[in-house]
């Protein structure tokens, strides 16, 4: 049988390579490109639905953390009657978009690829901008989002056409995979191209259409990943494009009765909410909507006596400041064997207090601020908790500068039931935990509402098969650090108040964009 896979020759799929920064051109490259994003600096964009433009007389702002004062962008602030229309249009144009063929589907994904390849500075220069990623961490961004196109558009050939069954004497028969309908896509500030184009592209590619509402936090990143798509080839019609608040306009496409499914990635309360309103019948809904919710964590490194020290203080300092600790991957706990707990605190401290915190622009700072002054409150009201629930052993403060500059807080001698050890901070804030033995590490491990990322240093492979088995994480990392999942290596999605498990970058992903119709036929012999 010719799928589609067979009638369009691509390349393996491989990750995009990062940017080396200290080749010159590199580094002038990004200069140039950060000078762009000034320039830039206080530009309007329009929302877009049915394919038109549309402008509000209410106006929102997107600000630069490392500069409050600097404006990123100016935005239209959506309305419940906006949602209502998006909706209807977008259930318009579906009736067309998912006739077109999923090998032109998917051109479009790789040609979009293949732009934001071209102006890849560009972009990052931006991500830097509107939420303060440093210059590594936002290659990284734009990589991952080249790669969630490329590799989408390579999973959607595999799913076109038609599948084979076990034969039935006397019948043709099979399956094919056909779209679900109008998706709402909701993504969170902390990737702002990567997670917004990699659900949004997941749902176009499988032929569904989509009305893209971005965090308040990045819709200057989001908007320029719409541009690029609409460049590439996405009729306008497929993908609407709205900005406002959340609770407003997020709630409202969510409860629609035409809303099919709903691509969430963002905190566990607002994920909560979706899941309950999304299980409600609306008058005129004639579907179970599905809901893909990617959700929080509280994610947990273990360190034990038999562990190469260093490399698992270097793994966790890492995965626990890089980005400010504003990664769902985030190494918030280290749960360290008592034998070598006092060794790995004073080599951790050591390591952290070279970590540089400044506006993101300079690459002499290996830290930026955190995305915003309520960010910044809500941060520092858990050092606060944590300076009461253990010792803070470095940090513990604002660090200096107009931004919203926190400096890297490591808090020791945390009970694992403490408030710091339980609830997810978002920040740059680790919670130090001393453990008897592997097994009550591993018990530590698991003993929070999450499931998301975690990672084990040990060089006893008994010790490592026994974590195979028994940390109950989505994403586990042997002897390497529990943040940058890799698309396609490393499927991600967590377990638990984690989230629905979708597994980004992974091969079962497209599926839940996807309703699969068995298609039995008589056939005389
Ligand atoms: P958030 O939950 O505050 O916001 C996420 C999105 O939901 C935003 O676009 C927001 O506007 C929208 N929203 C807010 N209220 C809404 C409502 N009532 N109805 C519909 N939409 C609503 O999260 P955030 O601060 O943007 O992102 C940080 C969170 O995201 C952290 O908890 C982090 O762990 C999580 N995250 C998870 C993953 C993952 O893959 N599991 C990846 C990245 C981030």
């Amino acid at each position: 049988m010719a799928t589609a896979e067979t009638r369009v020759h691509v390349a393996e799929f491989k990750n995009e390579p990062f940017v080396d920064f200290s080749r010159p051109e590199n580094k002038r490259s990004m200069e140039a490109a950060l000078k762009k994003v000034e320039a830039e600096i206080g530009r309007e964009y329009p929302m877009y639905i049915g394919g038109e433009k549309v402008i509000t007389t209410a106006k929102m702002t997107s600000t630069n953390p490392s500069h409050p004062k600097q404006m990123i962008g100016v935005f239209q602030t959506a309305t419940a009657e906006h949602a209502d229309q998006a909706v209807e249009a977008s259930a318009k144009a579906f009736e067309t978009w998912k006739r077109v063929p999923a090998e032109r589907r998917v051109e479009i994904a790789f040609r979009a690829a293949e732009i934001i390849r071209e102006r890849k500075f560009e972009i990052s220069a931006l991500i830097c901008a509107e939420v303060g990623k440093s210059w590594i961490e936002a290659d990284a961004d734009t990589a991952e989002t080249i790669d969630f196109l490329e590799f989408y558009g390579r999973e959607m050939l595999r799913f076109a056409g038609q599948h084979p069954v076990t034969p039935q004497m006397g019948e043709k028969n099979y399956l094919i995979y056909i779209p679900l309908g109008v998706g709402v896509v909701i993504p969170p500030w902390n990737f702002p191209a990567a997670i917004a184009a990699g659900m949004t592209v997941a749902s176009l590619v499988t032929g569904n259409t989509v009305i893209l509402k971005p965090s308040e936090e990045s819709p200057t990143v989001a908007a320029k990943v719409v541009e690029i798509l609409y460049e590439a080839g996405i009729p306008r019609q497929a993908l609407n494009f709205l900005t406002g608040a959340g609770e407003i306009v997020g709630d409202a496409l969510v409860k629609h009765p035409k809303t099919r499914f709903i691509a969430f990635t963002g905190s566990k309360e607002v994920g909560l909410l979706i899941s309950e309103a999304a299980g409600k019948k609306t008058p005129g809904q004639i579907w179970i909507k599905r809901a893909v919710l990617e959700m929080g964590g509280k994610d947990a490194t273990i360190v034990d006596e038999e562990a190469d020290i260093d490399a698992a203080v270097e793994g966790v300092a890492a995965a626990a400041f890089g980005y400010q600790g504003q990664k769902c991957s985030a190494c918030s706990r280290a749960i360290v064997s008592e034998k070598i707990y006092d060794t790995f605190v004073e080599k951790l401290v050591d390591r952290a207090k070279k970590i540089t915190v400044g506006p993101s622009e300079d690459p002499g700072n290996y830290m930026g601020p955190v995305v915003s002054s309520m960010a910044m409150e809500g941060i520092l009201g858990y050092i606060d908790v944590g300076k009461k629930e253990g010792k803070v052993v470095l940090g513990g403060e604002r660090a200096p500068g107009d931004g919203y500059f926190i400096q890297p807080t490591i808090i020791a001698n945390v009970s694992p039931k403490a408030r710091v050890a339980q609830e997810e901070i978002f920040g740059p804030v680790l919670a130090v935990i001393k453990a008897r033995d592997f097994d009550h590490a591993l018990e530590i491990a698991n003993d929070t509402e999450f499931g998301l990322t975690g990672a084990v240093y040990s060089r006893n492979p008994e010790k490592i098969e026994k974590a195979e088995e028994a940390f109950h994480v989505g994403n586990l990392y042997l002897n390497r650090k529990c943040t940058g999942a890799m698309v396609g290596a490393h499927p991600f999605g967590g377990f638990n108040m984690s989230g629905t498990d979708s597994k980004t970058g992974g091969k079962d992903y497209l599926l839940h964009f996807l309703q699969a119709k068995s298609i039995a036929e008589k056939v005389s012999n």
